[in-house]
């Protein structure tokens, strides 16, 4: 990614070295809305119109290693040049979902309220409860906000999904979930979930994560498209990272049968095909997930 280019957000709280101690498990109220899910690689290759065709990897290596910046102000010091990269490429990429999201509501002749995105260590508190790293980004409908540990994109790496713009799908997909929770899907979503059997509720959740997913390509549609973030490679990797976070991909690395009735975030393909379609359309009404998968 072209990251030089973009903006850095205001809507960062860094809370690493704020100790939260608590139960692992939620209690707050809201329940807090899936994560990227798990994380490795599949290869894609045929994408059409626009000129995405021009992203992909002409088997050139992973570019903008340029650190730089700061979090925040007071947060940055003793930081590893990953970690100060990886700061650097959620502030960046928070800011253009900001504007690209402030765009796409203001055309719909609605007013876009952004989200704030709270980086933490080990485990976090927030209006969804306590919850601990190890259950991955997530977003809290209670109160708005994305929530990430950014040692998750070292284990996004060791899956094999590598690379910025793998990074910047999550950070995207999370906001995805933003816009669920403006648009007033999660609500709707979670009244249904709490009448329904397990299957069935986790049907729903499956539909919820690929709209998440085709959220997150209608922002990289729209950065590419107004500020050229993206880059050769980037397609790619975004492909490579849906597809290591299937369901049926997670399961079976994990040496599990796979059972489509405990899917919660959708099948590789589901989710590379939606992850696509936003990527191709860069229309929002095209993630219409509830209704067809
Ligand atoms: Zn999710």
């Amino acid at each position: 990614m072209r990251l030089e280019r973009g903006r850095r957000s205001q809507n960062i709280e860094d809370r690493r070295g704020a100790r939260s101690s608590g139960r692992r498990v939620s209690s707050g109220r809201g329940m807090k809305v899936g994560g990227i899910g798990g994380i490795v690689v599949v290869l894609v290759g045929l994408f059409l119109g626009v000129d995405l065709s021009s992203l992909m990897s002409a088997g050139g290596a992973p570019q903008s290693s340029r650190s730089g910046g700061q979090l925040t102000q007071s947060s940055s010091t003793g930081r590893s040049a990953a970690d100060v990269e990886a700061e650097r490429l959620v502030s960046v990429v928070l800011a253009d979902t900001e504007d690209v999201w402030t765009k796409l509501f203001q055309q719909a002749g609605q007013r876009y309220q952004r989200p704030k995105l709270v980086v933490f260590n080990d485990g976090v508190r927030s209006a969804c409860g306590f919850t601990s790293s190890a259950a991955g980004p997530f977003y809290c409908p209670g109160d708005n906000q994305v929530y990430m540990d950014l040692g998750f994109f070292r284990q996004l790496k060791q899956m094999g999904a590598g690379g910025d713009f793998a990074q910047a799908y999550v950070v995207a997909h999370e906001v995805g979930h933003h816009i669920q929770n403006l648009l007033g899907v999660s609500m709707e979503v979670q009244r249904m979930q709490r009448q329904l059997p397990k299957a069935q509720a986790n049907a729903l959740s499956v539909k919820t994560e690929l709209q998440a997913d085709c959220y997150a390509g209608v922002w990289a549609h729209h950065a590419h498209k107004d500020r050229q973030l993206l880059e050769p490679g980037d397609l790619e990797e975004g492909m490579k990272a849906a597809a290591s976070i299937g369901d049926d991909v997670m399961m079976a690395r994990a040496g599990a049968p796979v059972r489509p009735e405990r899917f919660t975030h959708g099948t590789a393909e589901q989710r590379q095909r939606w992850l696509y379609i936003g990527l191709e359309s860069g229309d929002p009404t095209r993630c219409d997930t509830l209704s067809n998968v």
